[in-house]
């Protein structure tokens, strides 16, 4: 049956060279700032999931450049490689480019494997605002058409909100009908809290490899910004979170030889943290065994994976 009653939910990515304005747009589009705009090109990052509601349209959620790994090629130039399975399990593709005549390796790589994918292709050609002749864009326009089949190609300014609600309702255009993923409020009231149990997890993930295979879940129990009483003028977050585990055997194994695995787990976070926040963390983990977690659907909504 056709779920078509008007709401509409899936996954977008967002991808394009470092320091294109992927970050910019994100935060223009949520309305707060929870990923991080800097000027040095990021390479590593964590996946997170970025979720725009509108209750009457419907609920995006946007992948943040999933399988993209950049890299310099021999001419200093920055190839992007995506991995095409990753396209796939998206709906929409936003691409971001600069405006500009040039398209270089990198691009021509990119636009072949999109191409591919199949998936709705929107170019988003960023920073318009900082063009000295508006009427070169119809050239970059044109250049960009030449290399893609493009489904839309938008002109906009990430940082001025130039065209951004354009943006959003080409998204909504090309997004399938669908249910809601997360609650209404779960990012517009929480965001951040969702982005740190995720970074939580990931550290977690990665420092024990294999060892829990039953897999971990991440709830955030406080998270609570306060003065220093050192210096008034600094903010500190304060955040416990706790790492649910199915067994007391994965518990010990997460905790360590006195502590040294959750140790390491929670400095690797806070680092990160910190550096999405651009503030100092006080981050307190502990872990927790819960039986068959992942078969309860109330204690998924307990565990942050729904926001009650
Ligand atoms: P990312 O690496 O793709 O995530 O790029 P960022 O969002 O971090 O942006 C990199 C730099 O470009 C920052 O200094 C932004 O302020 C700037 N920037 C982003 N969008 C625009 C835009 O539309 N116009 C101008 N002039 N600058 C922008
Ligand atoms: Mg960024």
């Amino acid at each position: 049956m056709d779920n078509n009653t008007g709401f509409k939910s899936g996954f977008v990515t967002i991808i394009g060279r470092p320091n294109v304005g992927k970050s910019t747009l994100m935060n223009k589009i949520i309305g707060q700032k929870i990923a991080i705009t800097s000027n040095k090109p990021q390479t590593t990052r964590s996946r997170i999931q970025t979720v725009y509601t509108d209750m009457e349209r419907g609920q995006i959620v946007f992948l943040d450049t999933p399988g993209i790994h950049k890299a310099k090629n021999k001419l200093g130039e920055y190839m992007v490689n995506v991995a095409e399975h990753t396209l796939s399990d998206v709906d929409v593709i936003l691409w971001l480019v600069e405006p500009s005549n040039f398209v270089g390796a990198g691009e021509q790589h990119i636009a072949q494997i999109l191409q591919k994918s199949g998936t709705p292709l929107i170019l988003v050609i960023n920073k318009i605002d900082t063009l000295a002749r508006k009427e070169d864009l119809l050239q970059f326009i044109d250049t960009y058409r030449k290399i893609c089949d493009f489904d839309e190609i938008i002109p906009a300014s990430a940082l001025k909100g130039d065209n951004v609600s354009d943006v959003v309702d080409t998204i909504y255009k090309y997004l399938p009908y669908g249910p809601m993923f997360y609650d209404e409020d779960t990012v517009t009231d929480q965001p951040e809290r969702q982005i740190v149990a995720e970074v939580v997890r990931e550290k977690a993930l990665h420092a024990l490899d294999e060892e829990v295979p039953h897999g971990i879940a991440v709830t955030i129990d406080r998270m609570k910004p306060r003065r220093s009483t050192k210096d008034k003028k600094k903010i500190i977050m304060d955040i416990e979170a706790s790492i649910i585990c199915e067994r007391e055997s994965h518990k010990g194994i997460i905790i360590g030889k006195g502590g040294a695995m959750l140790k390491k787990i929670g400095s690797n976070a806070r680092f990160e943290i910190e550096r999405m926040l651009e503030q100092q963390v006080n981050l307190k983990l502990w872990v927790k065994v819960r039986k068959n977690w992942r078969d309860s659907d109330s204690m998924l909504k307990n565990f942050g994976f729904k926001e009650e």
